[in-house]
């Protein structure tokens, strides 16, 4: 009898572990859906800046833009967690006006001083419903005095699938505008062949999970060469992301891939330390042996 009583409450004391840990969970979600509203006031955004390396032309600067939100009470929250958020409840708006000024002010920024950079910066769905969009990028493109070239956004399949009319209406104004569009973590989700032709796209990202462990004989190795042979029949820039590996990286250079971004390259970077890394040696951080 003592022992069942004993796993009674042992498991008693498990449940209320289990709860108070989910409200906890809870706890937190409901505050950073509250707080993330007040982000951008409050100065707690951060844009980190990831290289992506052309590999025919490594001299070439380009990055990717990544939002981190430096939260008060929990410190770096990671965009994982608060961009899903931000969507489901009406604020991803909001911070993707922010990540748009605050890329364009440091372009303009790193101009000044000499420093040409091609940024790409992720939207969400629930910004293609905004038929504002582009009217709104072009005033700032010209008010930073950036060419539209040297800004890329990127996109997911699924982006276009909320609304697809307005979506691919905006993806064709910005494209018009002269902004280059990208779509990212291809390979995932709703891929689908019919999708991509009818987007206005320059640019398409292999998903990390293709390339974390590629070599030569596994199936990601099929898929990732035929998706950058596709690719560039198609007219399409290829890029590879979550790059770990030199054995990735040199695979990759052997098919042919236009560019690559991750770990191995760099992580991404808060601006001083981005501009640092551009000053490198361009033989220091990879060997790109043709
Ligand atoms: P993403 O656009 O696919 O960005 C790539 C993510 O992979 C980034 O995570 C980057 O830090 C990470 N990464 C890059 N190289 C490597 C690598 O070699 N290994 C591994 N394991 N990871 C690598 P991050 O910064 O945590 O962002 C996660 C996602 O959050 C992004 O995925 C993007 O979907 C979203 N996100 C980030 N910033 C923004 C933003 O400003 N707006 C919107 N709408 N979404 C954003
Ligand atoms: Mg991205
Ligand atoms: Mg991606
Ligand atoms: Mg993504």
């Amino acid at each position: 009898a003592s022992i069942a009583m004993q796993d009674a409450g042992h498991l008693a004391g498990r449940i209320q572990l289990y709860e108070s840990g989910r409200d906890a969970a809870q706890q937190r979600q409901v505050q950073l859906i509250r707080d993330l509203r007040r982000a951008a006031q409050r100065d707690e955004l951060l844009l980190h800046y990831q290289p992506k390396l052309d590999l025919r032309n490594p001299a070439r600067l380009q990055a990717e833009g990544l939002l981190r939100w430096q939260h008060p009470q929990f410190g770096m929250v990671s965009p994982g967690e608060f961009i899903p958020l931000a969507e489901r409840t009406g604020s991803i708006q909001l911070l993707t006006a922010w990540v748009i000024e605050e890329g364009l002010r440091q372009l303009q920024d790193w101009r000044a001083r000499g420093m040409v950079v091609q940024l790409s910066l992720n939207i969400s769905t629930e910004d293609l419903v905004d038929a504002e969009l582009p009217t709104r990028v072009a005033r700032l493109l010209s008010h930073y005095q950036i060419p539209p070239a040297q800004l890329i956004f990127e996109i997911t399949e699924s982006g276009v699938m909320l609304n697809p009319a307005v979506a691919l209406q905006v993806l064709h104004a910005l494209r018009e505008k002269g902004v280059g569009l990208s779509v990212d973590d291809f390979g995932t989700g709703y891929s689908s062949l019919t999708q991509l032709k009818r987007m206005p796209v320059q640019e398409l990202k292999i998903d990390q999970a293709f390339i974390r462990d590629l070599d030569d004989t596994s199936e990601d190795a099929v898929i990732v060469r035929s998706t950058i042979e596709m690719s560039h029949s198609l007219g399409l820039k290829v890029v590879a992301e979550g790059v770990e590996l030199q054995r990735s990286l040199d695979l990759l250079d052997r098919w042919n891939c236009d560019s690559v971004q991750g770990y191995l390259i760099s992580r991404p970077l808060a601006p001083q330390a981005f501009e640092l890394w551009t000053q490198r040696p361009l033989t220091s951080s990879v060997s790109l042996v043709h």
